[in-house]
């Protein structure tokens, strides 16, 4: 990588480094001062690199207050399982499709925006629950302003209504109460008004700030107050962004389409992304060549708080990971390079460290856990997430699963080198391995296995820790 940047042959380089009686191989890392006496006896300028300069290419334009403008609220839907967020989700949806095109368009992108009937936008993330929104949010992409805290009337509160409110008073975003299923005849919105209020979450009934609507997502049923009642959230927030400006906004979610390449749904934060824009995001970087809206159509531009797809990126990046467009392409290309070195250096620490740990920890308890190693790569982020998470409820005392490593995209070299370094297998879920990934994989013995149904992945996988140790899972 030094030849390549001083433009000299990589045999020089190692020639000379040897001479210094440095035996090195090409691929081999070496320190920052050897680098520089390298430079210097090429005859190189040096220009250390470090994190800030690399990152303050990225326009921090501090907007002045004349400059915002309002934007609409970008809205997620929490509560527990089957409470109907989904159905929620949907039945929102729809009353956004005018009755033209009623049925026609639902091309899901992860995100999306209706009107309400007074005219206001809103755009909500169409993937319900905390875990989305918690890994956005540790990945230092807070885009939620408002959520909606679904409570079903016949159910009342539970544990993960209890979880949703804790995430959401963490990030500091104001809830609003859906009261859904009110249609049953088992429905009581007093009894969840009541329960709510012994987790600190005080009702407009009972005196305090949050609105709260009886909904039902099957009839219907107070989704116009609903909407309402977040735009009404909205003009209290005052939520303002300045469109013309450079573009930022965050991947909601990311994908490897096979006849599009790479696709990111973006929701812009603050100004406009357009096509033929240059960006970078998260370890990734691009040059917009499509922007495809929620109803599926091409558009030319996205301005502050609107979902797109931006199609024209060189890998996939990962949801959470934020887009900032720069001015040329080299900016974009070393920007992404430096984020991806830097992560690669940090995931080889820590993996060490974390491995050390554990041989440490377990040595001192003088306990047999056995592990069942495994990498994961998945099409989108959901699926990668939702795999963890199974994963790791798998075992018990004696045995239990490590993800060693997961990400979005086809299995490649890299993964078949970490897997056999650890003597995993790697799981493909609904991805494939490319082709010198198959071939090294055969070289190396390192099996792959493709899924694409979680619970046949989840019953072979306690299978293989079941026969690890012949252990009841
Ligand atoms: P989620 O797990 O929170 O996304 O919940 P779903 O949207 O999948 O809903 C769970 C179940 O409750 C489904 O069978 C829905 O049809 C049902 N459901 C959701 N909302 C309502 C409602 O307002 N009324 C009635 N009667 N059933 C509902």
């Amino acid at each position: 990588e030094l030849a390549n940047r001083m433009a000299e042959r990589v045999a020089d380089v190692v020639k000379s480094l040897m001479k210094m009686g440095m035996m090195v191989t090409q691929n081999q890392a070496i320190d920052a001062d050897t680098a520089e006496l390298i430079v210097e006896e090429f005859g190189h300028r040096i220009q250390r690199v470090s994190d800030a300069d690399v990152e303050d290419v990225i326009q921090q334009i501090v907007d002045k207050e004349e400059e915002l403008q309002p934007r609409p609220p970008v809205v997620t839907i929490m509560g527990h399982v089957d409470h109907g967020k989904t159905s929620l989700l949907d039945a929102i949806r729809k009353t956004s499709v005018t009755t033209g095109e009623a049925g026609g368009i639902t091309q899901h992108i992860g995100a999306y925006q209706v009107t309400t009937e007074s005219g206001a936008l809103l755009s909500f993330l169409d993937t319900p629950g905390h875990a989305a929104f918690t890994s956005m949010r540790s990945r230092g992409a807070q885009v939620t302003d408002i959520v909606i805290l679904v409570v079903a009337a016949d159910d009342s509160v539970m544990p993960q209504t209890i979880e949703a409110i804790a995430h959401a008073k963490a990030a500091g975003v104001p809830m609003i109460v859906a009261i859904n299923k009110c249609d049953k005849p088992g429905a009581d919105a007093q009894k969840v008004r009541a329960e709510l209020l012994q987790h600190e979450v005080v009702v407009e009934e009972f005196s305090g700030d949050v609105q709260d609507i009886e909904v039902s997502a099957i009839t219907g049923q107070g989704l116009d107050s609903l909407l309402e009642a977040i735009a009404l959230q909205a003009e209290i927030l005052e939520l303002k962004a300045n469109p013309n400006r450079a573009a930022q906004g965050a991947v909601i979610e990311a994908q490897l389409d096979v006849g599009r390449g790479p696709v990111a749904t973006v929701l812009i934060q603050k100004g406009t992304l357009k096509r033929g824009d240059i960006f970078v995001v998260g370890e990734q970087w691009g040059k917009v060549r499509a922007l495809v809206n929620d109803q599926g159509e091409r558009v030319d531009e996205a301005g502050p708080s609107v979902p797109v797809e931006v199609l024209g990126l060189n890998g996939t990046p990962e949801a959470g990971d934020v887009l900032n467009v720069v001015d040329t392409d080299s900016q974009a290309r070393e920007i992404a390079e430096y984020r991806a070195h830097a992560a690669k250096e940090k995931r080889a620490t820590a993996g060490a460290a974390t491995t050390l740990d554990q041989l440490l920890a377990q040595a001192k308890a003088n306990e047999s856990v056995a592990e069942l190693p495994i990498l994961v790569k998945a099409d989108v982020q959901g699926s990668a997430e939702a795999i963890i998470q199974a994963m790791e409820k798998i075992g018990n005392d004696e045995v239990r699963v490590r993800v060693l490593h997961y990400g979005v995209g086809a299995i490649t070299e890299t993964d078949i080198g970490l897997a056999e370094a650890s003597g995993a297998p790697v799981i493909g879920f609904n991805v494939r391995a490319n082709s010198p990934a198959r071939s090294s994989a055969n070289q190396k013995g390192v099996e792959i296995r493709y899924y694409s149904v979680i619970y046949d992945l989840v019953d072979d996988v306690k299978a293989a820790a079941s026969g690890l140790l012949s252990a009841e899972i």
